[in-house]
């Protein structure tokens, strides 16, 4: 069960002070979790690049350190990283401690003070730790469903289609299980956000 549009009351229920989306009139903010991937990874790169665009990658510590060189084409290509833990922990079933050092552990790959909880969840007492360590922690504006694999291809695309505007964050995945819906859904939304005039940002 997720929403694509993150309702009040959803937002209501976290700690204060986490970003949802952005004050802008002309601007999107794609994002994309879980990697470096192998294929996806150089796919959205290639992707971002035909349309001169930038984005905002959280990365998982052990798919750094598993892809170093794929992780390097990120950087080097001005994009932008963000903390996803080293092991992808779900903030809700592990003590903050443990998710700490987690967080932590990725920080010796990941040079960023962006940081994106796995699954959305986490625990108000890691999100109060993680923002004194001096990190933001993003959320999303359209969670477009690509590693829902019984979403089809054309469905995800539909859910960004409907809730993008200027401002919004964008969750992709750059993973094998997103794969099918995000080849998809990425070109359109880079197409579709071009022919609106709006400009590619990283948080
Ligand atoms: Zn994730």
């Amino acid at each position: 069960m997720y929403f694509v549009k993150p309702p009040a009351l959803l937002k209501r229920l976290f700690p204060a002070d986490l970003t949802w989306r952005k004050e802008s009139h002309d601007t999107v903010y794609l994002s994309f979790d879980d990697g470096p991937h192998p294929v996806a990874t150089p796919f959205v790169l290639d992707q971002l690049d035909a349309f001169h665009a930038k984005a905002t990658f959280f990365c998982i510590g052990k798919n750094v350190s598993l892809h170093p060189d794929i992780y390097h084409r990120i950087v080097i290509g001005e994009h932008s990283v963000g903390n996803h833990t080293q092991n992808h922990l779900n903030g809700w079933k592990t003590s903050t401690d443990i998710y700490l050092k987690n967080v932590r552990s990725a920080t010796s790959t990941i040079d960023s003070t962006l940081f994106r909880p796995p699954y959305g969840k986490i625990k108000k007492a890691q999100a109060v730790a993680i923002q004194k360590q001096g990190y933001e922690i993003v959320m999303w504006d359209v969670l477009c469903g690509d590693f829902d694999t019984k979403l089809s291809p054309e469905q995800c695309w539909q859910n960004i289609r409907r809730h993008l505007r200027p401002g919004a964050i964008v969750v992709f995945h750059d993973s094998a299980k997103a794969w099918e819906r995000m080849r998809y859904a990425l070109p359109l939304t880079l197409d579709y956000c071009r022919s609106q005039n709006w400009k590619f940002g990283t948080l």
